[in-house]
């Protein structure tokens, strides 16, 4: 048996097909005619393309036209000026042969890529080892071939599957893949789940642990492979698959459904986003909104914080593809274990008690009005709601809702609309917003339970510790008495309360969460629809 990360979920059982992994032998020979080497390296940038072009079209047909886009992205990095432009100027100016250019400004791009703290971006490098890896083939004459696969049931073990591998996997015969490196985020595992099929990544040596024609089991759920399993084993297998497979029809199902419990409370769905595009996938989910955007994420991995312009596109994205569903937008949330790399924060002993979220913006005014007048540009495209995160008490939520008074009336000075109906609420993830919830009530218009940091405050257990991870309970006494007293002093004042920390989508909540009369839940795309069914079972 081996272990490695569950990257996309469901259960196979085939046998082995070993991508052998063809070492191309990149020497540092210098060459003569630098025409002629240019010449080459085009002509293998060309073939590239129409391979490409050819791979994106496959993909649009088994995966639709947005999980496709990650092809044209690679189309686009063949005629990029700095990558292949660079691999070009490479060989003019120092006479080196086509592979060791193509090498030379992949290893540069890569490694840059590698760097960024951002886990996504990180593993967009993969992405440029894939289009390199191309280039590299066709300079070998080794461009182009596929990946063989003429059997049914069969289980693609390789070193590592770029996206075009991935988006060629015939579904007919492929029934699931193993590799030894990767992440949950990167794009194979994400392709993976797109076209459905099981995946473990991150398995270190499967490629030395098995051989074409072994028969495998692989448990895309909890991350495991079973080499040449016993008949007991296999028929143990075929019996979870099959109840996995009636389960995840059954859920589909739900899809456009609206949750209500049995006694009839509607309940909100919807999901957490980190980027505008996520959005999709919430949708795809049938998700009833979105419930937190964190915006952090559009101003990390750059040098410089977004724009207004930048913001007021980013929003305005999400806002017209949910169509009127609400979409509730969280003000920068930066500090703690979020930093940015232009925006250097004082060294603090505590950094997730110190200078973050709305201490920071309500202190950086010039940061907060960027943000501030892109969300009220954007609120004429759709329903929006915005919320403040890491409320202590009333002074904070009204200096935030007074600065927005500042530039609304700017923007009125300026002739820009803005809609009037926006909804302004606050996270309830400090301990003393939940204490005096039913004073904040008054003012707001929702609230928002964060719980991930409110469970490690009122614990006092830190959240990216392994050492305290035992205290780290959402069901703990303390933290569902907060969690009622919010819902309570909410209800009082007629304001609803959603919740879009972890705890939301936790199967072993959800019931005591329907039961305190929790109004939205917010989660990742892929646990809506098993939350769903959880909820409109409770009475
Ligand atoms: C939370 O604290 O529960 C939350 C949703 O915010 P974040 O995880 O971004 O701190
Ligand atoms: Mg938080």
């Amino acid at each position: 048996m081996k272990k490695g990360i569950a990257a996309s979920k469901g259960y196979a059982i085939g046998k082995v097909l070993l991508q052998k992994h063809e070492e191309i032998i990149i020497t540092d020979s210098k060459i003569k005619d630098v025409e002629a080497e240019k010449a080459v390296l085009q002509n293998a940038l060309d073939a590239s393309k129409e391979q490409l072009q050819k791979i994106k079209a496959k993909a649009v047909e088994s995966m639709g036209q947005e999980k496709a886009e990650v092809f044209e992205a690679h189309i686009t990095l063949l005629d990029d000026p700095e990558f292949t432009g660079g691999m070009m100027l490479e060989i003019e100016s120092n006479s080196i042969n086509s592979l060791k250019a193509v090498d030379n400004i992949t290893n540069t791009f890569v490694m840059i890529f590698e760097a960024m703290e951002n886990t996504y971006m990180r593993e967009r490098a993969a992405d440029i080892k894939d289009v390199s890896k191309r280039i590299i083939a066709n300079l070998a004459g080794k461009g182009g071939e596929d990946l063989g696969i003429t059997e049914e049931n069969t289980i693609v073990v390789a070193e590592d599957l770029t996206p075009s591998d991935t988006a060629q996997l015939d579904r007919t015969k492929v029934v699931a893949f193993l590799t030894n490196i990767g992440g949950r985020t990167s794009h194979s595992a994400i392709m993976a789940r797109t076209l459905e099929i099981p995946a473990i990544v991150g398995l270190k040596d499967i490629t030395t642990s098995v051989k074409t024609g072994d028969s495998i089991i692989v448990d895309g759920i909890e991350g495991i492979c079973i080499i040449n399993p016993d008949q007991s084993v296999i028929d143990e297998y075929m019996a979870k698959k099959e109840i996995f497979i009636a389960k995840e029809e059954e859920l589909k199902k739900l899809i456009g459904v609206k949750t209500k419990t049995k006694s009839g409370k509607r309940i909100e769905v919807c999901g957490n986003i980190g980027q505008p595009e996520d959005v999709d996938n919430v949708l795809a989910y049938g998700g009833d909104g979105v419930g937190l955007f964190r915006t952090e994420f559009l101003y990390m991995d750059r040098e410089s914080a977004p724009t207004e312009e930048e913001q007021y596109n980013s929003y305005k994205y999400v806002l017209e593809k949910t169509e009127g569903k609400q979409v509730v937008i969280r003000t920068l949330d930066i500090g703690g274990d979020k930093t940015l790399p232009y925006l250097p924060l004082p060294e603090e002993m505590n950094p997730f008690l110190g200078y973050r979220a709305i201490r920071l913006c309500l202190d950086r005014k010039d940061i907060f009005r960027v943000q501030i007048r892109a969300l009220l540009r954007a609120s004429i495209h759709g329903n929006l709601a915005v919320m403040f995160p890491m409320i202590s008490g009333l002074e904070e939520f009204q200096a935030a809702k007074e600065f927005v008074e500042e530039c609304k009336v700017e923007l009125k000075a300026e002739g820009i609309a803005y809609s009037d109906t926006i909804q302004w609420g606050i996270m309830v993830e400090i301990p003393a917003a939940a204490v005096c919830a039913d004073e904040l009530a008054k003012h707001v218009d929702f609230f928002s339970i964060g719980t991930n940091d409110l469970i490690q405050y009122t614990l006092a257990a830190d959240r990216m510790s392994e050492k305290v991870a035992y205290l780290y309970n959402p069901m703990h006494p303390a933290v569902l008495r907060l969690i009622k007293m919010t819902i309570d002093g909410a209800h009082k004042h007629g304001k609803w309360v959603g919740m879009c920390g972890e705890m939301a989508g936790d199967e072993a909540a959800i019931a005591t969460l329907v039961e305190y009369g929790l109004d939205e839940f917010s989660m990742s795309a892929t646990s809506i629809l098993t939350a769903k069914k959880i909820i409109i079972e409770q009475k």
